[in-house]
């Protein structure tokens, strides 16, 4: 392809795409097509001579078209949203003509530098406790990653490193070949317990799983609204070391992922202060991957503030703040916990910059060495909607939900609202004699449902209660959306109950 058939093909490429968003709302919002649907399609192996643009365009239309679901819908009220933008699409094509791996400051000045100011715009946005800020009285900063996973994962590595040289500090370091700090090095990190509740995302027992260390889900209840609070994490914390093992991290969620909860942040911190009895610091990480976004907003702001005894926060502009995918967003307390833990300085990467620290190099606060450039879709984003933009688009999720709910609620011949609306997610069940039947009911409401193709909403099952999750955060849903939901719910769930309309 040479530069005029990408001037062609990309123009035209420009239509159809937002052609595709214009009418989005009238497909089919799942893919229908079968497990193995593609292979059939395609050849064997990859052409051995090059293929005009027309015939892989068409495919794309024909065979990758068919296979998609539609996240952008406006009748997607599935898991959490994955949002984008017009101001994001055209950053992801000026990042990727400035195609690059951006590791270090040197590798492009402007990818580094925008990263930190608009991370620090974030932050203000939000209310992060100044500590988070680049400038901050604990040199915190901010660094985007490509997942909520990636995010935890990191964060929990600089919390082991960071636990075990608190707790080996008082051994010389090894120079002889006695080897002792290192043998306590190891021996400790056999005790070491990252924990979470019962409601954190799963990517918290992967990150222990792939760091090596045990991982505990504290128990969370339904009287505490599934909120992890300040006592169960004191009682947790207490068990653990009286058996002799060594607890070193927390995931406190904002938002979780089944309910949307938001678990007891001055609860926990109370809890975890240190004292005599419990010197070294437990790494406390909030994973707020979708509910984030909702810190936009002046009347969530205050959850933010027990922020400044923690150690990380993170959260997914690409979930709710129209940010496309990908796009995760995470601030530490001190930047060099990250960089203590993940700084490599092989003889190739070396440059003046680096070696003289003039300059921030991303690659140390982060898993992968090379990075896209991410930070120029936040700042479109931010530039093109104004906080105040984004805001009224977090409020109107909020209060669509709370639409929902509020329907829901005049059924009750029908409906029980599990969980109230919160952040856009609202959880429900189908009446019922008792659990059984109340579980069937709801599964069979959900089941029919997507298998009618018109919405697409998720189900959880928490402490053995089936209920269905409707997330109302995707940038297209409107009222009209809501009231045809809730029209579809009463037919169905009138059905099990065995009523007439
Ligand atoms: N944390 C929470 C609360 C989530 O809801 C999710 C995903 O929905 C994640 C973490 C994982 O996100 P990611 O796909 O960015 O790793």
């Amino acid at each position: 392809m040479d530069s005029q058939e990408f001037r062609e093909a990309a123009k035209a490429a420009i239509d159809e795409i937002t052609d595709y968003y214009d009418t989005v709302g009238s497909q089919r919002v799942v893919s229908e097509v079968k497990p193995g649907y593609l292979r059939p399609l395609l050849p064997a192996s990859a052409p051995l001579d090059p293929e005009p643009w027309s015939a892989i365009h068409a495919d794309v239309q024909s065979k990758i078209l068919p296979g998609i679901t539609h996240w952008a819908s406006p009748r997607f009220m599935a898991f959490f949203p994955c949002s984008g933008s017009y101001p994001a699409a055209l950053a992801e094509m000026y990042s990727n003509a400035f195609n690059g791996a951006h590791f270090n400051w040197i590798c492009s000045p402007a990818v580094t530098e925008l990263e930190t100011v608009v991370m620090d715009w974030l932050a203000q946005a939000l209310a992060l406790p100044e500590c988070y800020l680049s400038g901050g009285s604990t040199h915190g900063g901010g660094v985007i990653h490509g997942s909520a996973s990636e995010a935890i994962l990191t964060v929990m590595c600089a919390a082991r490193d960071k636990y075990l040289a608190a707790v080996t500090a008082h051994l010389a370091d090894d120079d002889g070949d006695d080897g002792e700090k290192e043998d306590e090095l190891w021996r400790r990190r056999s005790k070491l317990v990252a924990l979470g509740s019962a409601g954190s995302h799963s990517s918290t027992k992967k990150a222990a799983q792939i760091l090596g260390v045990r991982f505990v889900a504290i128990p969370v209840s339904e009287d505490a609204g599934f909120a992890l609070t300040g006592p169960a994490v004191a009682r947790a914390v207490a068990d653990l070391r009286a058996r002799g093992l060594e607890p070193f991290y927390l995931t406190a969620t904002l938002g979780s992922t089944d309910v949307c909860a938001v678990d007891d942040f001055a609860g926990i911190a109370e809890a975890l202060v240190p004292s005599a009895g419990t010197p070294q610091d437990i790494w406390v990480h909030v994973d707020a991957a979708y509910a984030g976004s909702a810190l936009l907003l002046e009347e969530n702001q205050a959850l933010a503030v027990p922020f400044a005894h923690f150690h990380s926060f993170n959260f997914n502009p690409h979930k709710w703040m129209l940010t496309t995918f990908d796009c995760s967003a995470v601030w530490v307390r001190r930047r060099a916990w990250l960089i203590e833990a993940l700084s490599i300085k092989p003889p190739y990467l070396r440059n003046q910059f680096s070696d003289n620290e003039l300059v921030t190099d991303y690659r140390d606060w982060q898993i992968p060495l090379g990075r896209r450039f991410r930070s120029l879709k936040l700042w479109f984003v931010l530039r093109s909607y104004g906080v105040r933009g984004l805001q009224a688009h977090i409020r109107r999720g909020v209060a669509l939900g709370e639409s929902l709910e509020a329907k829901l609620a005049s059924r009750p011949d029908l409906f029980s609202v599990f969980t109230a609306a919160r952040f856009g997610l609202v959880t429900l069940r189908v009446t019922g004699a008792d659990e059984d039947e109340i579980n069937a009911r709801t599964e069979r409401v959900y089941e029919g449902i997507n298998a009618s193709g018109e919405f697409y909403l998720t189900s959880t099952i928490v402490n053995g209660k089936f209920a269905i999750r409707v997330c109302t955060g995707v940038e297209r849903v409107a009222e009209e959306h809501i009231q045809r939901l809730f029209d579809v719910l009463v037919e169905r769930a009138n059905t099990e109950v065995g009523k007439k309309q």
